[in-house]
């Protein structure tokens, strides 16, 4: 979305612009707390993929963010992301009184260059905001060779089918992003995709939708993306400072897309998302389709247990224990009822929980279902798991 700045950063913002080359280094962790709501970790899946966090959407002062591209890459070192894309507006620039280049590789070169002076691990990936007005919405191309290849629209009301051709042209992986916040459609539609919308599609130019974007989620973007066969992605479209944006000292963690591949690097991450092996995170809950959330879910939930001596007033009884390696709680609701909690729980994130059922008299063929209710297949649906 095209924002004001926040009032919030203005502090930072005066401090990284007037000092863009200052000798600060990002704050290594060196520590954890248990509450740490922003460290974005799931374990590696069964098969032996890793889960990144890939924040899809971020903006600089190289168009209307308000921070400088180090900023950025410090955000992601915090925010623990394995990777995030740099995507400035092509067009829109109104701090170009200011920012006196048309060079539009710029931020992130100077992303990559702080990456390296810092020996980050976060990976910084080129790309673009094409911007335009209704019917056709703002689209990102990530992993572009050079950005200054694409024509830029002042007007921002051009047919952008060329411009993402060209994308194409270059490797991109191209998403369609907050198509429930342009200006003319109504969020509630249960419908989103307009008719050059589709025309795009059937020419193969996008890969993926936004169902979630900073502090908004759009059920109706969900199915879209469930629909069209569309990569579900979910990103910060962070502008100001992402703590601000994203409400982090409030127990929050940036919205963005949890992508399944097999390795770090960039190929990796573009393969796994042309594939579609991504889920969004927002607001401690995960979207995405079956496949992927079983895999990430299943990974992080494990049930381990043990028989319990007899009592007079129970049998068979075993104890088991739920534990979550993610960091985000997961909210159960139990096809069983246990002998001491309720069916719902929560499965608390980097913990467990341990409860005891009666009346189990094999343990090795002792079976838990569950559904996950931070977990959604589509708007209206819960992901399901059976623990054993
Ligand atoms: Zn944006
Ligand atoms: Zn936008």
């Amino acid at each position: 979305m095209l924002k004001a700045s926040l009032a919030a950063t203005a502090a930072i913002f005066a401090l990284l612009v007037g000092q863009p080359g200052a000798a600060q280094t990002a704050p290594e962790r060196t520590w954890t707390r248990a509450d740490d709501t922003r460290r974005i970790d799931f374990p590696v899946t069964a098969k032996g993929e890793q889960v990144l966090a890939v924040d899809t959407h971020t903006h600089t002062i190289f168009s209307d963010g308000v921070v400088w591209p180090s900023f950025r890459l410090w955000e992601a070192e915090q925010d623990h992301l394995a990777a995030y894309a740099v995507t400035d507006h092509l067009e829109a620039h109104p701090y170009s009184p200011d920012i006196v280049t048309d060079d539009h590789n710029r931020p992130y070169a100077i992303a990559v260059k702080e990456a390296a002076r810092i020996s980050s691990k976060v990976l910084p990936i080129p790309g673009v905001e094409i911007t335009r007005g209704m019917p056709w919405g703002h689209f990102n191309a990530l992993f572009l060779k050079d950005v200054n290849a694409l024509a830029v629209d002042p007007t921002m009301s051009k047919d952008p089918t060329e411009v993402l051709k060209a994308a194409r042209g270059q490797g991109a992986v191209i998403i369609w992003n907050h198509p429930w916040a342009l200006p003319g459609l109504d969020p509630a539609m249960a419908e989103l995709m307009p008719a050059e919308q589709r025309g795009l599609l059937k020419a193969g130019l996008f890969d993926a939708v936004e169902i979630a974007n900073s502090a908004q989620y759009s059920a109706a973007a969900f199915d879209m993306a469930l629909k069209y066969g569309l990569a579900v992605v979910g990103a910060s479209d962070v502008h100001g400072a992402v703590d601000a944006d994203m409400q982090i000292p409030e127990g929050q963690h940036r919205t963005t897309t949890l992508v399944l591949a097999k390795d770090g690097s960039a190929e990796a991450i573009r393969a796994a998302m042309l594939q579609k092996r991504t889920a969004a995170l927002y607001r401690q809950a995960l979207y995405g389709r079956e496949q992927e959330l079983s895999q990430i879910v299943g990974a992080a939930l494990r049930m381990t247990g043990k028989a319990r001596a007899q009592s007079f007033l129970t049998k068979d009884m075993v104890q088991v224990e739920l534990h979550n390696d993610a960091f985000m709680p997961l909210q159960l609701r139990l096809s069983a009822s246990p002998l001491t909690n309720s069916r719902m729980l929560t499965v608390p994130a980097h913990g467990k929980v341990v409860i005891q059922f009666a009346n189990v008299p094999d343990m090795a063929a002792f079976t838990l279902e569950a559904e996950v209710l931070n977990a959604f297949v589509d708007p209206q649906r819960n992901l399901k798991v059976m623990l054993r």
